[in-house]
């Protein structure tokens, strides 16, 4: 995905613990229900349609908080 980018990192991450970290960091935003337009975890609207109805997107990564 947008692993490499997040990071500005040019090589493959193969470490799994870093690779969780920057996974974690990716899914960690809002996803528009409306138009599907990311937006950041801190936001309330969508940046998009200015809609409210976000849910956060973000797999099981861990059970853990
Ligand atoms: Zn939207």
């Amino acid at each position: 995905m947008l692993a490499q980018h997040a990071l500005g990192v040019r090589m493959p991450i193969t470490d799994p613990a870093l690779l969780k970290i920057v996974e974690s960091r990716i899914l960690n935003k809002k996803v528009c229900r409306r138009c599907g337009a990311l937006n950041p975890p801190e936001a309330e609207k969508c940046r998009r349609c200015r809609s409210r109805n976000l849910r956060p997107k973000r797999k099981r990564i861990g059970v853990k908080k």
